[in-house]
């Protein structure tokens, strides 16, 4: 639009230029001759007529005398200025012509008013003739001037109506075609912006100039050329990860299965294959929910995998599988895989693992079985020993004195605690065996709480001790080893009353809890300080400060743990120093 603005004021401007010499020419060539011409027409009247008045009138012949001479002095200076200014073909001939009659006419002086009617007249005529001459070719010199002029106007009129419309129909074509000029890359970077934000991270735009969106455009393919480089080395590093996991995940001895928050199988290892009977192929991809409608192995692991709990660490009940030709035990974990850690409405995935634990249980068995023998084995000669002992305290058999007596009754003591011991270890063991040695019935709590208060009675009468019952009428059934949450219970009565001094209270109540019963002992004894808490159900653990004072040997609670664990219940502790201690135990109903 510069370059034509700037064209078209060139072509006014060359144009302006014209008219205006144009017009100079006719101002310089003609217009001054003409009136150097009227101006020598009217000299030469005045001149003419202040001869005749100084003839008429010669009393005035000085002023008009004067008024010749300044008058012929006009038509001198205008005669030499038409004279320096000839510009048309034949005005030289015509004022050399002036030039001679002018002198002719100055030559005659009249005399007398004959010879200025007859001799002046004639060379005034021829004068005024050749002055009316050099109007006539300077106006005519003008007109073509004018004419040529008027040409050359209308000439510019047209070049420049010409020039300017066509710069006007560039510029509307122009206007046309400018915004797609600007706007089709624009559109074309939009189009291939949105193509990125998908992640199309090869997409480029051509770059056709070197103007803003020019740059823009380079600017857009470098950054497309890093994000792809980026992504890639991301996607690189992803893979190699996502390798590495899964070689873990494959050369581990335990199976383990990955599942992502859909509950769809991602990831299986070999192990978890074979333990399954199942083709990785079958279960990559698809849904687990899916996959349990026909399988029950996997029924069983993914049940409860999404409770709103969370998957418990380690799942107690173990898996039985038929595994290398023989059946091997396994324990079921799951393990959440969280986003935001500890925030479960983040899960992103979760993992099974089973862990095989057949060597660990055959172990277990084999020390349970050992101390079980060993007990069993020790029980025969402790209770001849004890027998013998007896025998010996027997004034029959002879008369002993005072310190042989002694220590009789300290070697009985022994054996009795020693007895004590191998018959809970007894106990231990078979309880570690679990629910195979269990005879489990339906039983009702009350016949429980009966066989276990009764025994009891007298001991809380000898101590002192109030032993109060609370049983609903209605309780629901359990499933049940009648005689062994009898044994629990006694064992929990008799610490209960060991450890409330004389004059405080024992309750025992029993109450139903959704699909469970709870049995709860509490007593207003000695308590058990915070720090011995955790350990109570540990294997020969007794506070320090009972362990000097009475005989139990720390297995009782042990052995109730093993107990109710075996059941599938739940044991627990609460307690208070100087206020007594509460045992809750939970058996689920039948
Ligand atoms: P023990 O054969 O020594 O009674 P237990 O396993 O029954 O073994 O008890 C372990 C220890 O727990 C006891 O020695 C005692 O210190 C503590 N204990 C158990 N019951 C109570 C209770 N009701 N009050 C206070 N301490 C208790």
């Amino acid at each position: 639009m510069t370059l034509f603005i700037a064209l078209l004021s060139i072509a006014s401007t060359y144009f302006i230029q014209r008219l205006g010499t144009a017009s100079e020419h006719i101002m310089k060539d003609n217009f001054k001759s003409i009136y150097n011409a009227n101006m020598m027409a009217s000299a030469l009247d005045e001149m003419d007529n202040a001869l005749y008045k100084q003839i008429v009138d010669p009393k005035h012949y000085d002023l008009y005398h004067t008024s010749f001479i300044r008058n012929s002095a006009v038509f001198d200076e205008n005669l030499k200025q038409a004279s320096s200014n000839v510009t048309e073909p034949g005005e030289e001939l015509i004022v050399n012509r002036l030039h001679q009659r002018y002198e002719h006419y100055l030559a005659f002086v009249p005399i007398d008013v004959q010879t200025y009617l007859t001799v002046n007249a004639q060379a005034y005529d021829s004068l005024k003739a050749s002055c009316l001459e050099l109007f006539a070719i300077n106006k005519k010199g003008m007109d073509i001037r004018n004419s040529r002029a008027k040409e050359v106007s209308n000439e510019a009129a047209l070049y420049t109506i010409i020039l300017a419309g066509v710069i006007l129909l560039i510029a509307v074509l122009t206007l046309f075609g400018l915004p797609a000029l600007v706007i089709n890359p624009i559109t074309e970077l939009t189009n291939k912006i949105k193509a990125i934000a998908n992640r199309k991270y090869s997409e480029r735009v051509e770059v056709h100039s070197k103007d803003e969106i020019g740059e823009l455009a380079t600017s857009f393919n470098q950054m497309a050329i890093k994000l792809d480089e980026y992504e890639r080395s991301n996607i690189d590093a992803l893979i190699a990860e996502k390798k590495q996991s899964e070689a873990i995940v494959k050369s581990m001895n335990d199976g383990v299965l990955v599942l992502d928050r859909n509950y769809s199988f991602v990831l299986v290892n070999p192990i978890a294959c074979e333990l399954l009977g199942i083709q990785e192929n079958d279960l990559l991809g698809k849904n687990a929910n899916d996959v349990a409608q026909h399988n029950n192995l996997i029924a069983t692991l993914v049940e409860n995998i999404a409770t709103p709990t969370g998957p418990k660490p380690i799942d107690g009940a173990y898996l039985r599988i038929y595994f290398n030709g023989k059946e091997e035990y396994f324990l079921k974990d799951i393990i959440r895989i969280e986003r935001t850690e500890g925030d479960p409405s983040t899960a992103i995935g979760y993992v099974i693992e089973l862990k095989n634990v057949s060597e660990f249980k055959a172990l277990d068995e084999a020390k349970s079985t050992f101390v079980t023998t060993v007990s069993h084995e020790l029980r025969t000669p402790l209770s001849a020993l004890n027998m013998s002992l007896r025998l010996l305290q027997d004034e029959r058999i002879g008369p002993m004195n005072e310190e042989q007596s002694r220590i009789l009754s300290a070697m009985k003591e022994e054996i009795r605690r020693l007895i004590r011991i191998v018959g809970e270890l007894l106990e231990l063991s078979r309880a570690e065996i679990g629910a195979e040695l269990m005879h489990i019935s339906e039983v009702s709590p009350d016949s429980i709480v009966d066989a276990a208060v009764t025994p009891m009675m007298l001991q809380a009468d000898q101590k002192q001790v109030l032993l109060e019952i609370e049983l609903p009428s209605e309780l629901p059934l359990i499933k049940a080893d009648n005689s062994k949450i009898a044994w629990v219970l006694i064992n929990l009565l008799s610490n209960a009353i060991r450890f409330t001094p004389a004059g405080g209270k024992v309750t025992l109540s029993v109450s139903a809890k959704d699909n469970q019963v709870e049995f709860l002992v509490a007593d207003t004894g000695i308590g058990i300080e915070p720090q011995h808490l955790a350990k109570i159900f540990d294997k020969f653990f007794q506070t320090s400060k009972v362990a000097a004072t009475h005989s139990g040997v720390g297995l009782g609670l042990a052995i109730s743990k093993e107990i109710i664990e075996a059941h599938g219940g739940k044991i627990t502790v609460t307690s208070e120093v100087g206020k007594g201690s509460t045992f809750r135990f939970y058996l689920k109903t039948s």
